[in-house]
């Protein structure tokens, strides 16, 4: 056998192997493994921007953001907003993704911002919360986040402060306890209404998702007051969710705050 049959052979082999390969055990075509996001260590949100490589997370119009409300401009236009929440809308389920907990409801919520029509999607919740206002950060902050048919989102948030008993208990004993990577189906109706406060002024920026993708043209619209959560209430969302699932704040860069209230 001349060397360049041996070479031909040889080459014949390793083609034939890494064809056995491709159509065979996938298992031996080695891939690196991708780095997913989290709140913690290497993957923290400092550096979501070098590792979501196809996101907004190194964008200029982020979230949260620390709201210093006497650089709000106030705006008498409360009525950009209106809540259409029906107290038949079904919950379909409520999954705790190792992020936050979850609840995705049936199409029938929706909101109008600046004459646009919002459908509710799903709502879930931070601890502590994610947006700052003057500074303070709340214990929970709670996001329902919505989307128009044309793809926009808008996500109202609501801070939750430590009190007196709420009707939130009622609530949580419905899907309490959920462990990281559960998911309960529950599809049945609930109010959603309970979870706003009274005071309907709230403060509004053009801003991002807080979770990769980070994207952005979202519509914030964040509520002054507070729901009142009792103490054992915060205890048992913190006992079941994952901790501190809140990015750090973003830089304003030149945008506005408002703050619309009630004439
Ligand atoms: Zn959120």
């Amino acid at each position: 056998m001349s060397k360049n049959t041996i070479f031909v052979l040889f080459t014949i082999l390793i083609v034939l192997g890494s064809c056995k390969n491709e159509t065979g055990s996938k298992q031996s075509v080695k891939k690196e493994p991708e780095k997913h996001w989290s709140y913690q260590g290497e993957t923290s949100p400092e550096n979501w921007a070098e590792i979501e490589k196809n996101s907004d997370c190194g964008g200029k119009s982020q979230s949260p953001i620390n709201i210093i409300v006497d650089h709000t401009v106030p705006v008498n236009n409360i009525d950009n907003l209106k809540v259409f929440y029906s107290p038949e809308t079904v919950i379909n389920k409520v999954e705790n993704n190792g992020h936050t907990i979850q609840f995705e409801f049936n199409l029938g919520d929706s909101i109008q911002y600046k004459n646009d029509v919002y459908h509710l999607k799903q709502v879930h919740f931070h601890e502590p919360a994610e947006h700052i206002i003057n500074g303070i950060r709340y214990p929970i902050e709670i996001h329902f986040v919505h989307k128009s048919d044309q793809d926009k989102l808008t996500v109202l948030s609501v801070f939750g402060e430590e009190g007196e008993v709420s009707r939130l208990s009622v609530f949580f004993k419905t899907f309490l306890p959920i462990k990281n990577g559960e998911s309960k189906e529950i599809n049945y109706p609930i109010d959603l209404s309970f979870l706003y406060p009274k005071s309907k002024d709230f403060y509004s920026y053009s801003g991002s998702l807080t979770t990769p993708p980070c994207t952005e043209n979202v519509n914030w619209v964040i509520f002054k007051d507070q729901l009142i959560l009792s103490y054992d209430q915060v205890l048992k969302l913190k006992d079941n969710m994952p901790l501190n699932n809140y990015r750090n704040e973003q830089p304003l860069n030149g945008r506005k705050v408002y703050f619309n209230y009630e004439k």
